[in-house]
């Protein structure tokens, strides 16, 4: 079934400050969207705001699923409604196991699809091994002690169990290896489908390279300042930011999408 995640005009920042300046996208199941953009454009401003996170205030405009406004929804249930974000620093909780952590939102998220505990644990096998972790990460405390690599894994191996409608995975590529790397866009690739859209929230063009998407969008300064097709992540992997415009000030050579060697700042 085709669903449609709409984000209209919205203007959304934190206490007074006014970070998103009228931002419109619509992304639609069997999507994916890049979002790109300098450090500081308010790409996770956007990710938060989606997810209804306390701290950000939408100002004005509005987010909508297949038509119904979630904008004054708790975040728990726009993940009802299929909505779903990938953290660029995900939160370590002590006394919560990733396995139990999963399963209690997969029951609170998937209700209609109730599964044996037998089954449960087979799923998770079958997507820890996708995305290269040991089994041995279920019985840990979520995010506990690992790696940043390893949090980013453990962020995907909840999207493809929970299997949402839109994903928002803000930086889900940042601070990986190129193996590492490698193995988050096969678990993101092995969620891909006509079921899902993807908003693939991004500082560097090399994830794009493993996972294609269809259109590009590059936030500067809380705006999109281009959209485009593939070639528009090509240019920018070429040129950085900086011929964008407004975008110069914000770019400079640690940050470039050009860094040589795919070097990314540590998470
Ligand atoms: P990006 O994800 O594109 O790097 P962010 O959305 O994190 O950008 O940040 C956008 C702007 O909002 C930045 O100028 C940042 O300093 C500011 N900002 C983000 N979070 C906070 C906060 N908690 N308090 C004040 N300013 C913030
Ligand atoms: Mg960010």
């Amino acid at each position: 079934m085709q669903h449609i995640l709409e984000i209209i005009d919205l203007h959304a920042g934190i206490a007074d400050k006014e970070i998103l300046k009228g931002v419109s996208l619509t992304v639609k199941s069997g999507e994916i969207h890049a979002f790109m953009g300098p450090n500081g454009s308010g790409k996770s401003t956007l990710a938060y705001t989606l997810m209804g996170h306390p701290k950000y205030k939408l100002i004005s405009g509005d987010i909508k699923i297949d038509g119904t406004s979630i904008k004054d929804l708790p975040p728990n249930q726009r993940a009802l409604m299929g909505l779903f974000l990938g953290f660029q620093y995900p939160l370590e909780i002590p006394g919560v196991s990733l396995s139990n952590f999963l399963r209690i939102s997969y029951n609170a998220v998937r209700k209609d699809e109730p599964m044996l505990v037998r089954d449960f644990r087979k799923l998770l096998e079958d997507k820890f091994e996708v995305v290269g972790m040991e089994r041995s990460f279920a019985t840990r405390y979520l995010n506990e002690g690992f790696s940043g690599g390893e949090k980013k894994k453990a962020e995907v191996v909840q999207l493809s169990v929970l299997r949402p409608k839109f994903a928002v995975l803000d930086e889900t590529d940042s601070g990986l290896d190129i193996d590492a790397l490698k193995l988050v866009a096969d678990g993101i690739n092995s969620v891909k489908s006509s079921e899902i859209g993807i908003l693939l929230i991004t500082h560097y063009q090399r994830i794009l390279r493993y996972v294609k998407p269809q259109f590009v969008h590059v936030l500067v300064k809380g705006k999109i300042e281009v959209s485009g097709g593939p070639e528009l992540a090509n240019k920018l992997e070429e040129q950085g930011y900086s011929w964008i415009q407004g975008a110069d000030d914000t770019s400079d050579e640690e940050e470039r999408v050009t860094a040589p060697g795919d070097r990314a700042p540590a998470v």
